[in-house]
């Protein structure tokens, strides 16, 4: 079970500070948050909406519903979102089906609690769990890259594979 809480006290606390400054210096007027609650983890997508620090700002943003195709088109954020996040794996699933049938995002999940996030010991012994219950281990990966050639966020999930090998299968 996700650990919502410890993960708030982890990045999404650290970006919700670096909006409060934000909002300390009047960059923005208020902040909506949506965190998807309880399976933040799980969401290849969490909201945040700076909003406007008055009526004419307000106005500006209303401008949207007259907008253009073009000006609506969400392409740029899409291509900004690529590149910020390139490498890191969101949990989108996009790489699946994987031909042996590996959980793919799950094993990068559970290896990312193990050696990424740092959430401690009970983080640890729970993934280590989940990844022990897993019916098709990172070790059957074949590299057949086709998984690779599917994520949008350039992850290295072949190499990823190996390092759950080594750290769940082999307690390096
Ligand atoms: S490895 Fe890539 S495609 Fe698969 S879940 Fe992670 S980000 Fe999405
Ligand atoms: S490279 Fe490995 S994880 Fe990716 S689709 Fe092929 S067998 Fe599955």
């Amino acid at each position: 079970m996700v650990d919502s809480e410890s993960l708030w006290r982890g990045w999404a606390q650290e970006s919700i500070d670096i909006l409060k400054g934000y909002q300390r210096e009047g960059r923005v007027g208020f902040i909506g948050l949506s965190n998807h609650y309880p399976d933040i983890a799980r969401q290849a997508v969490a909201t945040v909406v700076p909003g406007p620090r008055n009526a004419g700002e307000l106005n500006q943003a209303l401008d949207y519903v007259q907008a253009g195709e073009d000006d609506k088109s969400y392409d740029p954020l899409d291509a900004e979102l690529a590149t910020r996040l390139h490498g890191q794996c969101v949990l989108c699933k996009h790489c699946l089906p994987c031909p042996r049938e590996i959980p793919i995002p799950e094993v990068i999940s559970c290896l990312d609690y193990v050696v990424n996030y740092g959430h401690g010991p009970r983080h640890d012994s729970t993934s280590r769990q989940r990844y022990a219950s897993m019916q098709v281990k990172a070790s059957d990966c074949s590299e057949c890259g086709e998984c690779m050639e599917r994520c949008p966020f350039k992850v290295d999930i072949i190499g990823k594979m190996k390092r759950a090998e080594e750290v769940f299968e082999e307690g390096a």
